[in-house]
């Protein structure tokens, strides 16, 4: 007998939870520095042009009820009509803010929080740490400055991610797949990439085989 998904779409409430865990500065300092200055003045992530925000359409209406900061992004031209139509899915949805003078912290979206890193899954489908996202190499300076990210940051988002990565098992199937590819790359280059291991794995040389 075919076993139904038991998801049912992420919740008002729980965006709300999650933000809680998504508070964290990513480093001790404000890392816009590094990246606004050739940005004309803003930070490169916080631009439409550079990183389109893609929402959960609950977080969507969630963020609509708290400010009027968010509306949903319009795609002009051909590359970003076709983007819109081959990204979004049943629940996600593509949308911008006000602008940087206009930033709500409490009203970011998990897009804002979690960016440039995303999760790591290794050979086994276990996930154990978070990389770099390797569209954002070019823009984010940070991608650079691995020692710059905060532990703390890791390990607040490590809980977020295993949390919505059990909900949502198409998600775990993306980064299982983006996962893949970076090792594919490594083999093929010899170039490696950072892992940032939450604090309850950083000791755990077992892994190690494994990523
Ligand atoms: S995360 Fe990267 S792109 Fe965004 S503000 Fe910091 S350095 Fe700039
Ligand atoms: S909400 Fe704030 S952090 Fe997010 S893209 Fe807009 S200006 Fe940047």
């Amino acid at each position: 007998m075919k076993k139904n998904s038991i998801f049912k779409g992420l919740t008002e409430d729980e965006i709300a939870y999650y933000y809680t865990l998504l508070n964290e500065e990513i480093t001790n300092f404000n890392c816009g520095t590094l990246c606004a200055p050739k940005n004309g003045g803003e930070p490169f992530c916080c631009k439409v042009e550079n990183a389109v925000p893609f929402l959960y359409k609950e977080e969507f209406s969630y963020l609509k009820k708290q400010s009027d900061l968010w509306s949903v992004w319009e795609p002009k031209t051909k590359h970003e009509i076709k983007l819109k139509k081959n990204s979004e899915t049943e629940d996600t949805i593509f949308c911008k803010c006000k602008g940087v003078s206009f930033c709500e912290r409490d009203n970011r979206s998990i897009s804002c929080r979690t960016f440039p890193l995303e999760p790591y899954i290794d050979k086994r489908d276990v996930f154990v740490g978070l990389v770099f996202m390797k569209e954002f190499t070019e823009g984010c300076p940070l991608t650079n400055r691995p020692k710059e990210i905060r532990q703390e940051f890791i390990d607040s988002h490590f809980i977020f991610w295993e949390k919505l990565i059990l909900r949502k098992t198409d998600e775990f199937e993306t980064y299982k797949k983006s996962s893949k590819s970076y090792r594919m790359s490594r083999e093929k280059t010899g170039k490696k990439f950072v892992i940032f291991y939450p604090s309850h794995l950083k000791d755990k040389s077992y892994i190690l085989k494994y990523v």
